[in-house]
């Protein structure tokens, strides 16, 4: 065993993922952990029980974040790279898979279509407000029959004859099931109902008018469940693959983008970071009439990062609020400014003209 490897981090709304993988991208310790509400601790844990197992002398030589806490992550523990979850997800899919042509990822808040043509990504879709086509949509039914998710699944599995449920909201879902319930379908037909409930939503509302073309690969946590499986099989009529590591694909996909980025010197902060103290506190930027509430986050009175912001002018700055904001007079715009030039030049430009209406540039 080699005794250096890379680290991915895919930090979402449901789990923190965790993998790291050898220098030939081999999996070698992976985790996957529900959230309990603080991603920071949940980060911290996540990070103490993939290094636990390793010897003192294995390295962590590149560290990527991804996931919609992947900024808040990167500042815990020293991230090299930070990407988005379509990149680390399309990155594993092809690792393991290079024809794929259609990721569909279903998470327990979110759930997104990715298109990708000759190995790279050419279109992708996410749900955008309605919670139907994600794992939280079965979460709730599973609830509401007072069943395990696992139950469901293997239970769906079971179902001959699945019954049609109204599935194009959640709250639609649970009267329709309600009423079948009522009328006497049994409970598996109706499980097995839920899941093609979940894949119609998904298929009608996230993959509205995008071209589907097998191979398909299923990831994120709702793969897991053999029920929606079978579901988009039936729909589709191709075959589903489920890849090994399908609920941590993005921290998959992460720690192999580390390993490629060739990073002379890591900014990993080391595993020791688990065991502090880092809080987070919040301003709110007045600089321009979006009004971010800024996120700063502060490992045992050291800011280590901030987040939260649309334009992008206090991530990745760690002094003061009050030196950011000593900007100058701007200088020429070259090719090569620094960050601190490049905000320099937005901050007074935007200061300098108190007649003119302020904005801030949102980068997403
Ligand atoms: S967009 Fe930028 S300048 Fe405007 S309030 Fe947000 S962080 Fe401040």
């Amino acid at each position: 065993m080699n005794n250096y490897g890379y680290l991915g981090i895919d930090v979402g709304s449901i789990s923190t993922n965790g993998v790291i993988i050898s220098p030939e991208g081999e999996v070698l310790h992976e985790i996957y952990l529900r959230g309990k509400g603080n991603p920071i601790e949940s980060v911290q844990l996540c990070l103490a029980q993939l290094t636990a197992e390793l010897p003192d002398s294995f390295r962590i030589k590149g560290v990527c974040t991804t996931g919609s806490g992947r900024i808040l992550a990167g500042a815990v523990v020293g991230a090299d790279v930070i990407k988005n979850e379509i990149s680390a997800h399309a990155r594993a899919a092809l690792h393991l898979y290079p024809d794929v042509l259609t990721i569909f990822e279903i998470g327990g808040q979110d759930s997104k279509v990715t298109i990708l043509r000759d190995g790279a990504v050419v279109d992708f879709s996410m749900n955008l407000v309605c919670a139907a086509g994600t794992g939280s949509f079965l979460d709730s039914q599973a609830r509401r029959l007072n069943i395990t998710i696992q139950e469901l699944s293997s239970r769906a599995m079971t179902s001959a004859n699945p019954t049609n449920i109204a599935g194009r909201c959640t709250v639609f879902a649970e009267s329709d099931m309600i009423h079948k319930q009522q009328i006497g379908h049994d409970q598996k037909d109706i499980m097995m109902g839920l899941c093609h409930a979940l894949v119609r939503n998904y298929l009608s509302n996230v993959c509205n008018g995008k071209e589907i073309k097998p191979p398909i690969v299923l990831q994120g946590g709702v793969s897991a469940n053999n029920g929606i499986c079978r579901a988009f099989k039936e729909a589709l009529q191709c075959d589903i693959i489920i890849p090994p590591y399908n609920m941590v694909m993005g921290a998959y996909g992460a720690a192999i983008i580390a390993g490629k980025s060739c990073l002379e010197k890591t900014k990993f902060r080391g595993k020791e970071v688990s065991t502090h103290h880092i809080i987070t506190k919040g301003f709110e930027c007045g600089d321009c009439p979006n009004n971010c509430e800024i996120i700063e986050i502060i490992d045992d009175d050291k800011l280590i990062g901030r987040t939260g912001g649309r334009c992008g002018k206090w991530e990745g700055k760690t002094g003061t609020r009050e030196s950011l904001k000593r900007t100058g007079p701007a200088g020429p715009v070259s090719g090569h400014s620094t960050d601190r030039q490049m905000e320099d030049k937005t901050c007074k430009q935007v200061d300098n003209v108190p007649d003119l209406i302020q904005i801030g540039i949102p980068k997403n």
